[in-house]
């Protein structure tokens, strides 16, 4: 278990102050202008020393994405984006950073950005995050107020504007590029790639969009150490993580842990075990609601990084994990997932505008049993039909929990429709 000294986040509860002399007290702000003088390029070695893996969902490389930003400017000026949209369901990390820890996440603006050559960054936040925007506002008023923002931010002799920018409440812009379309002003509607955002980001010009996260964690990683940073986890699946556990567990909670913890671990330190225990685990999802769900003997073993995850057919996606018990209806559950992407699809490509309606309708039977046994082939055959044939990652994301279902729970599924045509059960009506 994580030894509170080895916490990043010392305020992720929002118990002690939250004002910059609280940050400052608590160890941020320590040395920022020391370790943007060391350079650009010892910044961007330690961040890949690190092993640190972007806290998104996709796990890429944040060292290595950062790379990928000129060297030098064409007259074009680069950007960072902080994507603080947080909307997948199941994902409720971010703004505890924001609302409770800001200055994690203000400070590793800075680093992160004079590392990649930005004078600018914007935190794009989500809609329905008022509060929270409250609260990262009043930071970043602090720290122009203070000197940490602005000309010579935090006497580093880089200069350095934040902009803090309010979203209107939809899903697909946490999708990078809908989410630079959004902030131009735009529908928030995900662009092709390539060119990517490195090359041609927001307003055409060089751009990195990372994860609050990943951009939290930065300065601890550089005052500790990569070395540090790397000791927790397995190899490849580096770091402390920020865990949202929801659904059936004694205690819900947001809690920064070891990579690599292993689920049982995670659930009975932190959460007070499965609700009526063990043995009424039946499935849990893993990575917030686009990863596909794992029954939950096959969770029981398993530890909570990028590999594991994947090994047992799932993903670490946000770490946003949703855990179900036996009184859990999983078709009905999953459903209501197809009807929410369903819902959140920008409906600029095919497969996706037309592919998660059909899915959503063909689950609105199967809820039902009102449904053929050979629908749940051709169900499965749609979702292959949508996965990788879309603009974006919501194609997939649509697919995934209904490919979870069908593999994990097919018989539940064949028990339903059988049930429902011998007149053994009374319909469950979807609402
Ligand atoms: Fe829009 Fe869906 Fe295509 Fe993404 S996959 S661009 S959400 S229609």
């Amino acid at each position: 278990m994580l030894q509170d000294q080895d916490r990043i986040f010392t305020n992720l509860y929002g118990m002690h102050d939250r004002s910059l002399a609280g940050a400052k007290a608590r160890g941020h702000w320590d040395g920022t202008a020391g370790i943007i003088k060391k350079g650009r390029d010892w910044i961007i070695d330690q961040m890949k020393a690190s092993g640190l893996r972007g806290r998104g969902g996709a796990g890429f490389p944040t060292g290595l994405k950062w790379s990928f930003m000129p060297k030098e400017s064409d007259g074009r000026p680069a950007y960072l984006v902080i994507n603080a949209d947080e909307s997948e369901p199941g994902t409720c990390k971010d703004r505890e950073i924001m609302r409770h820890d800001p200055h994690t996440l203000i400070e590793g603006a800075l680093i992160a950005s004079f590392a990649m050559n930005a004078h600018a960054c914007y935190i794009y936040i989500r809609g329905e995050y008022i509060r929270e925007r409250e609260a990262l506002q009043a930071a970043i008023d602090e720290c122009y107020d203070n000197g940490m923002l602005g000309k010579n931010a935090a006497k580093s002799g880089w200069d350095f504007d934040l902009y803090l920018h309010h979203g209107a409440g939809a899903y697909i812009c946490g999708e990078e590029t809908a989410l630079l379309e959004s902030l131009e002003g735009k529908k928030g509607m995900p662009r092709m790639k390539p060119p990517f955002p490195a090359g041609a980001g927001l307003y055409g010009c060089p751009t990195t969009v990372n994860n609050v996260e990943s951009i939290a964690v930065v300065p601890t990683i550089l005052r500790r150490g990569p070395e540090w940073f790397a000791g927790f986890g397995r190899p490849n699946n580096a770091g402390t993580k920020i865990f949202g556990i929801s659904g059936h567990v004694n205690d819900p909670c947001v809690v920064e842990e070891a990579m690599s913890i292993s689920f049982e671990e995670l659930i009975d330190k932190h959460c007070g075990g499965i609700r009526g225990g063990w043995d009424n685990l039946k499935a849990v999802i893993p990575g917030g609601s686009s990863v596909p769900c794992v029954r939950g003997e096959n969770m029981r073993d398993a530890v909570m990084d990028f590999d594991a995850l994947r090994d047992v057919g799932s993903s670490l996606g946000t770490a946003a994990v949703i855990v179900m018990d036996n009184d859990t209806d999983i078709i009905k559950a999953i459903w209501r997932l197809s009807k929410f992407y369903k819902h959140e699809s920008c409906g600029q490509c095919t497969p996706c505008r037309e592919g998660t309606g059909w899915m959503m309708r063909v689950m609105d039977r199967l809820v039902k049993g009102e449904a053929e046994i050979e629908e749940i082939d051709m169900l499965f055959d749609v979702t292959k039909q949508v996965e990788g044939h879309t603009i974006c990652a919501l194609g997939d994301a649509s697919a995934w929990p209904i490919q979870g279902l069908i593999k994990n729970f097919r018989e539940e599924i064949e028990d339903r429709i059988k049930a429902q045509k011998s007149g053994r059960m009374g319909a469950m009506a979807a609402e």
